[in-house]
């Protein structure tokens, strides 16, 4: 299939000066101090054969995907998405940890606009362009979703950059492209989950419906 070809090419990318010097040099977290960071741009997973939602974050966490080599994987985004995923049954388990977890998601594609982790979690805009380019949105193409989970503004204006429509971000709102539907949310960052930004039951509830428009 096209994902491994895809993959394997991506994860030898140093299109990004900035952000390979940063994955390559940051320093792990002392609870993760055993742990062999992948430093990588970091490969997107889900159900391949049925990959009827496409959900995209910003980018992989310094210690999150950059640490296990899988997006939203071991960093507390990925588990509170997770937990989401779990409720509204797309996943088989409530959280993300490692790449020999166990888990198994449904209908869903799970990636980002930026492969690899940026400082302070804040691509610039060159980076953001460039990664679209050269890999966003060919996995657009291949992936061809029925509707795609925009996790926040930076994700959305990927999206609006891959497929070149004009669109403020908006929680909670969609727009339709194409037969695609696009729907937003606020990122499932600390930042916004801490302080009830966003709220467990609107994540599962935005995902209730784009599994009603896609038909999973
Ligand atoms: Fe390559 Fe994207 Fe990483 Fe830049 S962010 S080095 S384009 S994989």
């Amino acid at each position: 299939s096209w994902y491994n070809d895809f993959v394997s090419r991506l994860i030898q990318c140093r299109a990004c000066p900035r952000l390979v010097g940063y994955r390559e040099s940051v320093k792990p977290l002392p609870r993760f101090m055993r742990y062999d960071y992948w430093r990588r741009p970091v490969p997107p997973w889900g159900d391949l054969g049925n990959a009827r939602i496409m959900i995209v974050g910003l980018a992989p966490a310094a210690h999150g995907g950059n640490r296990t080599g899988r997006m939203f994987t071991g960093d507390s985004s990925a588990q509170f998405l997770f937990r989401a995923l779990y409720e509204a049954g797309l996943s088989n388990k409530p959280y993300s940890i490692s790449r020999d977890d166990g888990v198994a998601v449904r209908c869903v594609y799970i990636t980002s606009v930026v492969k690899c982790a940026p400082p302070n979690n804040r691509p610039s805009n060159e980076e953001i362009r460039t990664c679209v380019n050269n890999w966003f949105r060919y996995e657009l193409e291949y992936v061809r979703p029925r509707a795609i989970i925009a996790l926040g503004h930076v994700a959305f204006l990927g999206i609006k950059l891959a497929l070149g429509i004009r669109a403020e971000f908006r929680h909670n709102d969609h727009v339709d492209f194409s037969g695609i539907r696009i729907f937003m949310s606020y990122h499932p960052s600390p930042r916004n989950t801490n302080t009830g930004r966003l709220k467990m039951e609107d994540l599962v509830s935005i995902f209730r419906m784009a599994m009603e428009y896609a038909g999973c």
